[in-house]
């Protein structure tokens, strides 16, 4: 049994965003920046909705602050994470090599897989 809450999104990850490939910035819920009620990331990008948390993956925020409504982006998430089932992030590829890096949300899960070698992709 993993002890670790699942809910609780890491603040140290560096997702990059799914339209702008820039590198995302946490934002905890109900901050000036986040109009959402709890903790994503955002890349900051002029006029780009779109956030990451592990447990819905990439999103869009739409509307006005109180009444932002989450709504999915589609095509992008497409893997989760065997061990915790929240959604992987892109991240930089520093040591995988070529190809896309997904990995875990969750604070202190080291699960990731390279989206071009498929070689730790786990099928549930
Ligand atoms: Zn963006
Ligand atoms: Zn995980």
């Amino acid at each position: 049994m993993i002890v670790t809450s699942v809910d609780i999104l890491g603040r140290h990850l560096k997702p990059l965003c799914s339209r702008d490939n820039r590198v995302m910035k946490y934002e905890s819920g109900g901050s000036k920046a986040n109009t959402g009620d709890r903790a994503s990331y955002h890349c900051g990008v002029e006029g780009c909705s779109v956030r990451y948390s592990s447990t819905d993956g990439y999103y869009m925020l739409i509307g006005m602050p109180d009444h932002a409504n989450p709504v999915a982006e589609p095509g992008v998430n497409t893997a989760r994470c065997p061990i915790h089932g929240r959604w992987l992030y892109r991240r930089l590829n520093v040591d995988a090599g070529p190809g896309v890096g997904w990995s875990c949300g969750v604070e202190g899960c080291d699960y990731g897989h390279n989206a071009n070698t498929k070689g730790d992709w786990v099928r549930s």
